[in-house]
């Protein structure tokens, strides 16, 4: 390490312990040239990962701004923080996972809006709109209907209450051959 007073390039480390907050270790060195002394801080790298945005700018990547954006979706909706949380450590993985040094936003949102499509729809919906900037009022309907055909819970019947009723035909079955009425 270059000594910051007389630019010399030689010192001993003569104290080393971790930072208050344990996420760096902290070293006083002592320049061999003009004996002075001075602190180095060692931290883990920062993700040095990059986002392309729409039009092309590059910002860093930011797990926060996945939060906030999940967070900002589920406004008043019936989902724990927690869950948000954990989507968004998934989605941080998978993002590490699939790219080194840059991903498009592009990606970043599908997997937001595949995570929203399981946790809750209003949610859902909400996010897709902004995101995908629906041209019109048609392709956005187009986009619900697609949705709202795959989702039994809106059409009168709790998932909940469907997954309850299979359990009990599960339990049924053993004892009724072949009786089963449709
Ligand atoms: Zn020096």
């Amino acid at each position: 390490m270059r000594c910051p007073f007389c630019k010399e390039d030689d010192d001993k480390v003569i104290d080393s312990r971790a930072s208050s907050d344990g996420f760096a270790i902290r070293r006083r060195r002592e320049c061999l040239g003009c004996g002075r002394r001075f602190t180095t801080y060692e931290r883990i790298e920062e993700s040095p990962l990059r986002v392309i945005k729409k039009d092309g700018g590059r910002e860093p990547f930011e797990r926060r701004k996945i939060l906030l954006g999940l967070i900002k979706a589920c406004e008043k909706r019936p989902i724990p923080i927690a869950e948000l949380e954990a989507i968004t450590e998934r989605i941080e993985n998978r993002v590490l996972e699939e790219y080194d040094s840059e991903v498009p936003v592009q990606y970043i949102g599908e997997l937001v809006m595949r995570e929203l499509k399981d946790v809750d729809q209003v949610a859902y919906v909400r996010f897709a709109s902004v995101y995908r900037e629906f041209k019109d009022i048609n392709e956005f309907m187009d986009e619900l209907k697609g949705m709202l055909g795959g989702v039994p819970g809106l059409r009168g019947k709790r998932a909940a209450g469907k997954k309850k009723a299979a359990k009990k035909k599960a339990r049924r079955a053993p004892g009724k051959k072949g009786g089963r009425k449709s």
